[in-house]
Formats: C-alpha cells, sequence, structure tokens
C-alpha cells in the first residue's frame, strides 16, 4: 500500500513548522518532548495506517469528552443528557466559566464546564467516582481495543491546579446541572483526562465513530448509530473551541483536540484520523496537529462539504 510512505510524507512536511507552545498548566505537559510528531489512519474496513512516533503514549485529555458524551447518553438516555447539556458552540475558550442564558446549561460537552456534567451523568448521578473511573476506562479500552491506564502522574499534576475546573464543578452545581458533589465530578473528570493512549488507538477510536457505532476490527457494536452521529455532530461544531467554525470551513471534518497535543478526526464512513504533537495554538489545538489534518484533507478531499 502506498499509503505508509505517504503518512510518513506528510510528517516530514509538518515537521519544520515550530510554532506554539506546550500546555504550561499542567507540569507533566509543560516539561513534554516537543519534537514528537505522529500520525494514524484507521479505515471503517478495520485497516490501521501509522507513521512518525505512533508508540507514543500521551494523555487524552479533552478527546475523552466525545466518548464520555456518549457513555453519559447510554447510561442516562439523550433527553436527560439534553436538558443538562446544550449543544450550541459557545465561542470561548475551553475552559471558559459560562452557562446558557434562560436554561442555565453549559453550551455543549465539548468545553469543560458541558464535560463536567457529562461526565457526572456516567453511570448514575449518585455513582461513586470509582464507579465512574471503571465505566468510563473499560468503554474507552473496548473502543481503542486494548486495556488502557490512567497516568497517575499527569493526573496529580492536574490536580495541583484544578482551581479553575472546581470553580466550574461548583457553578453547574449552584445551577442545578450536576447533582452529585462538585469536587468529586471535577476530579473524576480530570481521571478521565489522564487515561493515556497513542495515535493508532485514536483513530481506531475515531472509526467506531465513523462506522457508526461498529467496531472495525471486532465487530462489537459498541454504541447505537444515532450516538455516533450525535457526538459527531457535536464535535463538527464544538471540537475544536472557538476555532470550530475556521476548522470546519478549511479542514472540513469533525474534529477533537486535547491539549496534551493530539486531535482526532472522524469523516463518517470513511475513516478516523488521529494526529499527535505537544505544541498548541491560541486555541489550545496542537499546531503540526492542525498541519496534518489540513494536508490530509487537501490531499485526500476529505472535506465533508465536497459536493464530489
Ligand atoms: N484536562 C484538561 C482541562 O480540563 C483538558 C483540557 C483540554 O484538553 N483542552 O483543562
Amino acid at each position: 500500500s502506498p499509503i505508509p510512505d505517504y503518512l510518513q510524507s506528510v510528517v516530514e512536511n509538518v515537521r519544520s513548522n515550530d510554532g506554539g507552545a506546550p500546555a504550561s498548566y499542567i507540569d507533566v505537559l509543560a516539561k513534554a518532548d516537543t519534537s514528537k510528531l505522529a500520525v494514524a489512519l484507521a479505515m471503517v474496513d478495520g485497516h490501521i495506517y501509522s507513521a512518525g512516533d505512533d508508540k507514543i503514549e500521551f494523555s487524552i485529555q479533552s478527546i475523552s469528552k466525545a466518548f464520555v458524551y456518549a457513555i453519559a447518553i447510554e447510561d442516562a438516555g439523550l433527553p436527560a443528557v439534553l436538558k443538562k447539556i446544550g449543544m450550541e458552540p459557545s465561542g470561548d475558550a475551553f475552559n471558559h466559566l459560562s452557562l446558557q442564558k434562560g436554561t442555565n446549561r453549559p453550551f455543549n460537552p465539548m468545553i469543560n464546564a458541558g464535560a463536567i456534567a457529562a461526565h457526572s451523568l456516567v453511570v448514575a448521578p449518585d455513582a461513586t467516582l470509582e464507579q465512574r473511573t471503571e465505566r468510563i476506562l473499560d468503554a474507552l479500552s473496548r473502543l481503542a481495543g486494548r486495556q488502557l491506564q490512567v497516568d497517575e502522574k499527569v493526573f496529580e499534576a492536574e490536580m495541583k491546579d484544578a482551581n479553575r475546573n472546581m470553580g466550574i464543578g461548583y457553578m453547574l452545581k449552584a445551577a442545578g446541572i450536576i447533582s452529585c458533589d462538585p469536587a468529586v465530578a471535577v476530579r473524576g473528570y480530570i481521571r478521565q483526562c489522564a487515561i493515556t493512549v497513542n495515535v493508532k488507538d485514536l483513530a481506531l477510536m475515531a472509526s467506531v465513530l465513523c462506522n457508526g457505532g461498529v467496531h472495525p476490527v471486532s465487530g462489537e457494536k459498541l454504541m447505537p448509530p444515532e450516538s455516533a452521529r450525535q457526538v459527531l455532530s457535536v464535535m463538527a461544531t464544538c471540537g475544536m473551541y472557538d476555532g470550530a467554525g475556521e476548522w470546519l470551513a478549511t479542514v472540513g471534518f469533525s474534529a477533537k483536540s486535547g491539549v496534551a497535543g493530539a486531535i482526532m478526526g472522524a469523516l463518517p464512513g470513511q475513516v478516523g484520523i488521529a494526529a499527535f504533537s505537544p505544541k498548541l495554538d491560541e486555541h489550545g489545538n496542537s499546531v503540526r496537529g492542525v498541519d496534518i489534518c489540513r494536508k490530509l484533507s487537501a490531499d485526500m478531499g476529505l472535506h465533508l462539504m465536497n459536493s464530489s
């Protein structure tokens, strides 16, 4: 197949872009090796291709939000989830303290406020942190096709500077959006963000969303097609935070980024995409990851709005 050589050329093509900086507020991430660079594609027929540092593990961070939203829909039902979390882009940064006027809901599940609310709906509103963590680890491991782990160092590092997320948690509690102890919801959310993956895992996880919820390798039905569609729709409008509009116009596929430097992309019916490199732009999206996705989209015609 020409795909591995092509992916290698994509990696080399973006390597010289040295812009951006790794996330500074989580010390383990601030010290990341910024030279690392990787890409992977997982086709809906189960083929996986990768290039660059494809074995490097990093914390999933905000990309977990897409999957935990799907889990919350499964555990609480879509109507209950929609009562607590909206589906409009906020146009604000990922960690903004904001709620929609009138409904008091977080704007969407891809910003921290909505993600903490989604986390609190996993298993049941009165579940323990351990029950939620186990449920999320199990679901993400099934999607990745291997057992995933929480990186305790990343978890502890982020807990040291959790004031902003705690603030969001208490705001949600005061607004009646979460019913559990806000500190437990935030701790659990930060644990979910500390689960480690590599680019092949992420591409495969995305390919399940692209394949109507059926795992392309195991054939296991991991979520209903309606949930996969809901997640991909919200990713399309909100996954890249305050860069989401430009992203959809220029790159043109659903995507979710994480502050460790990964971007997960998804083109329904076709391919799951993952890119990784730690330096971030002003929106918190990986600089080289964005470059990789732009190039893949242009070279392979992956824009959703292409007419042919
Ligand atoms: N754990 C991070 C946070 O809550 C996730 C943010 C991100 O990946 N954008 O700040």
